[in-house]
């Protein structure tokens, strides 16, 4: 049961809530207020009633090791004692280390660059890359090339980026130079080709967007390895492969995106090393530090970062950000891998992953239930209408489901384009450390 004074504090929190927070990308909704959360531990978190729920999210598919882990409270309080701040123009010793640790993650060849969120990574990627391309004398490069339905952050550069109308149009225009095309969506590829073939198309897409908008003129193409908050949509590998060899030949840089998938979230430690690519730059954010504290990283190879140190005064980057590459959060996010490394987490993320498709399985012959697709601890059930026409479902379908979901104690996402009309898609994206009886709970 529970308290009336529990109920009256909450009450006072929503109202006190309502009128000073403006909430980030929610309707302004009288009769749902927003929740308010108290406490999380592991996989669950208690909101101001005592109410538990599994948080199939992850908060926003962040929290890989899971909610209220000590030691990360504690690696970040000792790095406070001893020093709390130092701009990224100086340097200590977590950052070094995590630089070094990271590094080691991708194989040994980048230089890492800090900042505080995925957005901020990304944009840094793309001056990179405009910068880059100048410095080596081919000055029109300024393009960028990135997939409908993606999501690249919120910043004018990613946003611009991003592939998702709903998200953009009341701030047009945004930042000239970025194009899009299609992303391979398995699901809804015409009968009459292979996977593969469909697949393929989408790289010649990609292609002839190049060629036909001038080779020369383009810097850089952004993707994720499998598109997240667009529905997760995974391709098949041998459309990143040629997306590569694509890249490579037009003299075109390749930035990954591993805001979502990088630490464990796909089942490896980042997300393109399930198609053997070595991408030009690689973003991160969320998982590096399981969101316990805000950092980014923008990976960019050496011999990039080597164009950058000619010697005369306009050729190193102008950038910098106050925050990025904070003491303890570098702390803590050596203590956040060490905690998944210890976990096996990234291996865990794979089994649990499979067992959680498995254990969802059956919901395909549900009539709603048009697709049900995953990789590591990320699922994505797309729901439709109608199974053979495949028109996506309903707003209030969905609404209906994930009020339920969180009456039964899961919170589950929903994702997608609603002006493009594909806002259709549940998704679970749990912390990788989730129990099996965590997993049997989301079943
Ligand atoms: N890139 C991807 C793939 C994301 O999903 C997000 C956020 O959800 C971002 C970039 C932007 O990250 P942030 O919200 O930390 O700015």
């Amino acid at each position: 049961m529970k308290s009336t004074k529990k109920v009256s504090n909450v009450s006072d929190l929503t109202s006190r809530d309502r009128n000073s927070i403006w909430h980030h990308i929610s309707p302004y909704n009288v009769k749902n207020p927003p929740m308010v959360v108290e406490e999380g531990k592991g996989s669950w978190i208690t909101d101001a009633q005592g109410n538990r729920y599994l948080d199939g999210m992850s908060g926003l598919w962040c929290v890989n090791v899971g909610y209220g882990r000590e030691e990360l409270a504690l690696a970040a309080y000792e790095q406070i004692k001893k020093l709390a701040y130092a701009p990224m123009t100086m340097s200590h010793e977590p950052a070094i280390e995590l630089a070094e640790k990271v590094n080691e993650m991708l194989d040994d060849d980048y230089m890492i660059f800090y900042s505080n969120s995925g957005s901020d990574a990304n944009e840094v990627a793309f001056k990179m890359a405009r910068q880059y391309h100048r410095q080596n004398g081919e000055v029109d490069r300024h393009k960028f090339i990135s997939r409908y339905r993606a999501y690249h952050g919120s910043s004018m550069g990613a946003l611009s980026a991003t592939g998702q109308s709903m998200r953009k149009y009341k701030y047009e225009p945004l930042i000239q130079g970025f194009l899009h095309v299609s992303p391979p969506d398995n699901y809804r590829k015409p009968d009459s080709i292979t996977e593969e073939d469909y697949n393929l198309q989408r790289a010649e897409e990609l292609e002839n967007t190049i060629i036909w908008e001038q080779k020369e003129t383009i810097a850089a193409v952004i993707m994720e390895p499998v598109i997240t908050g667009g529905g997760v949509l995974i391709p098949h590998p041998i459309y990143v492969e040629k997306v590569q060899e694509i890249c490579h030949r037009h003299g075109v840089l390749l930035i990954i995106d591993e805001v979502i998938c990088g630490f464990g979230r796909t089942g490896k430690k980042f997300g393109h090393q399930h198609f053997g690519i070595k991408p030009d730059i690689v973003t991160m954010a969320k998982g590096l530090t399981s969101a316990y504290l805000p950092l980014s990283i923008t990976a960019v190879r050496k011999d990039i970062y080597e164009t950058f140190k000619n010697g005369d005064d306009t050729s190193h980057f102008r950038h910098v950000n106050t925050f990025g590459g904070n003491p303890a959060a570098c702390a803590l996010a050596l203590k956040n891998i060490e905690i998944m490394e210890h976990e096996n987490l990234y291996e865990r993320s794979a089994e649990s992953g499979d067992k959680l498709l498995q254990g969802l399985d059956d919901l395909k012959n549900h009539p709603f239930v048009g697709n049900l697709r995953g990789i590591g601890m990320i699922v994505g059930i797309e729901l439709v209408e109608d199974k053979t026409t495949k028109e996506p479902a309903s707003k209030e379908r969905l609404a209906k489901i994930i009020s339920d979901c969180k009456d039964n104690g899961l919170i589950i996402g929903k994702n997608g384009d609603t002006v493009a009309g594909y806002n259709n898609i549940l998704t679970l994206s749990p912390p990788l450390s989730s129990s099996e009886e965590d997993v049997e709970f989301m079943i």
